[in-house]
């Protein structure tokens, strides 16, 4: 696995190349990445999810015997990060072939732009969404 595509697959199951952040703003390389141009490592540090499986000496929740725990039910089926939907489907998929056979189906798959754009306005929508909660102090996630 090349060094650029082990960041595109996070620890949660969220596939990183299909991110607004990446695709679009071309602000991060993916979670964890630490090249010190982008917030890969910043948002890496502040996740639940990314901490509690560098604790387990894990690469992600998919070799966790514990999969799904309830913060990954919770992160999956979250209501405003609707993007998250497939973490679950992905980690399991992650378990049974391995993660660098999955970057290479996840980069094959979103190639499809009308599945890449549908995503991508899922993201916008839901980041729009994120900020008015914030905003109104309604969330403060
Ligand atoms: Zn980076």
């Amino acid at each position: 696995m090349s060094e650029a595509n082990r960041h595109e697959a996070a620890p949660c199951g969220l596939y990183c190349g299909v991110c607004a952040d990446r695709v679009e703003a071309n602000e991060c390389h993916g979670c964890g990445c630490d090249c010190g141009k982008c917030g890969g490592k910043r948002h890496a540090d502040h996740c639940a999810i990314a901490k509690c499986a560098a604790d387990k000496g894990r690469g992600s929740c998919a070799e966790c015997d514990d999969l799904p725990r309830t913060r990954i039910i919770e992160f999956t089926f979250d209501p405003i990060w609707r993007p998250h939907e497939r973490c679950i489907g992905n980690l399991r998929r992650r378990k049974k072939i391995g993660t660098e056979a999955w970057l290479i189906e996840q980069q094959a798959y979103w190639q499809d732009e009308r599945a890449r754009k549908a995503q991508l306005a899922l993201h916008d929508k839901c980041a729009k969404q994120a900020r008015e909660l914030r905003e109104t102090g309604t969330w403060t996630g």
